[in-house]
């Protein structure tokens, strides 16, 4: 079969592998969709320090069971079956270490992750190892959810957890800083779910912005490459502030925009990481503490959220069949990355 492999950072090859087989605790599905983002880029340019190459990479996705393992079912009481559709959680954790036990999964010091230490769904197959099934990691995709749409649940999940953790309350004023494919989730999440008043979307690439903001559409949008951010959110914010700020972006200046523009009892994620070769930001200390604010970091996502996002796009509260603009075969993966990497579309998925 085709496999997109990992060998070192710029080095990642599309070529034959033998078809992986399903051991007894293990499930092999045959791939219908992995989405790309931007986390595939910078493997493909750097690398991963948890990345065992050579690894079949892609971690967003979806596909069909064709073998169930002989334990499978007997281990987990589950009913797994040849057919079943299904979406498989990126962030395996390891179920039983403290941050486990307390219930934070998306922080288990154990972590391992599907096209790191497992091979991934930039192939025509995949094994779903029995790590993945051990944490309740392989879902059932509702009968009216797409492979496509089912592959976008993982960074969606992502985007819950976050916003979970920001006491998001009916009318808050929200900024997303990033009009990427999960700046935009984090937009319909936060209307759907939390009922949000006004959305600010900023972004500094003029078509990106438009891009996104013609598919979600925030009440304002601001030019970063051509407005100061912080004075046009006081202004539209009547010298209040933001009350939710999420940065989906890896620009450390706005993590400190985001400081500079929240309101008092604002609440801030540090959803997309910074350069680990710059990973540092300057924080007027005195203005978290006089205004109170919140500043939440965000780290992958639980299996429980990816249930949840499979619920929500099944019930229309969240779509995000229209955020998936492109659709490419598994030959044209490397295309895809360059088009994720250029900011062209929303979300690319790849059909293997
Ligand atoms: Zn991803
Ligand atoms: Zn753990």
């Amino acid at each position: 079969m085709k496999a997109l492999r990992f060998y070192a950072p710029e080095d990642v090859r599309l070529e034959d592998v033998p078809e992986p087989e399903c051991g007894p605790d293990e499930i092999k599905i045959k791939v219908r969709n992995t989405s790309t983002c931007g986390t595939d880029v910078k493997i493909f340019h750097n690398g991963h320090q948890n990345l065992t190459p050579p690894r079949t990479i892609g971690h967003e996705v979806a596909g069909e069971v064709v073998e169930v393992g002989a334990d499978v079912n007997a281990t987990h009481g589950s009913t797994w079956a040849p057919g079943d559709r299904v979406q498989v959680i990126a962030a395996v954790p390891c179920g039983h270490c403290h941050e486990c036990r307390k219930g934070w999964m998306a922080v288990c010091q154990n972590q391992t992750s599907i096209g790191y230490q497992y091979d991934g769904g930039f192939a025509e197959y995949m094994i779903i190892p029995q790590q993945v099934l051990a944490v309740d990691g392989l879902n059932r995709i509702p009968d009216n959810v797409g492979y496509d749409e089912a592959s976008a649940a993982e960074p969606f999940a992502c985007a819950i957890n976050a916003q979970e953790l920001l006491g998001i309350e009916a009318g808050d004023t929200l900024v997303v800083f990033g009009a990427g494919p999960i700046g935009c989730m984090h937009i319909r999440i936060a209307r759907g779910v939390h009922e949000v008043g006004k959305v600010i979307l900023v972004d500094v690439n003029a078509e990106r912005l438009e891009m996104s903001a013609n598919a979600v559409q925030p009440d304002e949008v601001i030019n970063g490459a051509e407005t100061d951010v912080v004075a046009r959110v006081m202004e539209l914010t009547g010298g209040r502030g933001a009350d939710v700020i999420i940065t989906a972006t890896a620009a450390n200046i706005t993590q400190e925009q985001a400081i500079a523009m929240a309101a008092r009892n604002g609440r801030i994620s540090f959803f997309g990481g910074l350069p680990k070769t710059n990973p540092t930001i300057t924080c007027d200390s005195n203005v978290v503490h006089y205004r109170q604010l919140h500043i939440h970091g965000a780290n992958g996502s639980a299996p429980e959220h990816n249930k949840r996002a499979l619920e929500y796009i099944s019930s229309g509260q969240v779509p995000v069949k229209d955020l998936i603009t492109e659709h490419l075969p598994l030959d044209r993966v490397l295309d895809a990355f360059s088009i994720v990497q250029k900011g062209e579309a929303i979300k690319v998925t790849v059909e293997p």
